[in-house]
């Protein structure tokens, strides 16, 4: 898949708009992305997987490891496709961890799969879930990289989206009185 392939996938599903949004975070930005809205198909999230898998096989992870929730379907997917394990770190109180049974150590090579990685912080904590268990991470991995810094380890993703974020007091939507969208209704 190229990258215009995944994004054609994202535009088609709704999952990925250009308007005036509000995000969770209370910044304002033109863009809106949710993979959720792509992954709710499994043939779509099983050829994004496939996809990702290809370019991480080489680096032989074990397992996969991914944080709740976000990755939990994309990482399932990649695992499928590579034949290995599919792991998920969770929040409880606090720092991820891994709970459910599911268990790490020295003989295990992982990678860590997420939907989007943006600023890299929920996928330093998922690797550092794996280093504090005495595994070794092998690679990280991403549907979409929205401008992660550099990791530590290999990086694959199978796009990249570049969305500016904006205080809302220095929006240019909103300093031309565009009014906010509402993204999950319908694809515009
Ligand atoms: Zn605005």
């Amino acid at each position: 898949m190229t990258p215009s392939d995944v994004l054609g996938m994202f535009r088609a599903c709704g999952a990925l708009l250009e308007g005036h949004f509000r995000l969770t975070s209370g910044l304002h930005s033109t863009g809106y992305l949710q993979c959720a809205l792509v992954l709710q198909y499994p043939a779509r999230a099983e050829e994004l997987g496939r996809a990702l898998a290809a370019r991480v096989r080489a680096h032989g992870a074990t397992v996969v490891l991914s944080p709740a929730l976000g990755g939990i379907v994309i990482g399932h997917e990649v695992a499928r496709s590579l034949g290995v394990r599919a792991l998920f770190a969770e929040r409880r109180d606090g720092p991820l961890v891994l709970r459910r049974g599911f268990t790490l150590g020295p003989d295990d090579r992982v990678l860590v799969v997420e939907d989007v990685i943006t600023t890299g912080g929920s996928t330093r904590e998922t690797m550092l879930v794996a280093h504090d268990l005495g595994a070794e991470v092998v690679a990280a991995a991403a549907i979409i990289d929205r401008g992660a810094s550099d990791l530590g380890v290999p990086f694959e993703a199978l796009a990249r989206i570049d969305v500016p974020t904006f205080e809302a007091e220095a929006c240019p939507k909103c300093l031309e009185g565009v009014p906010l969208d509402r993204p999950g209704s319908r694809p515009r």
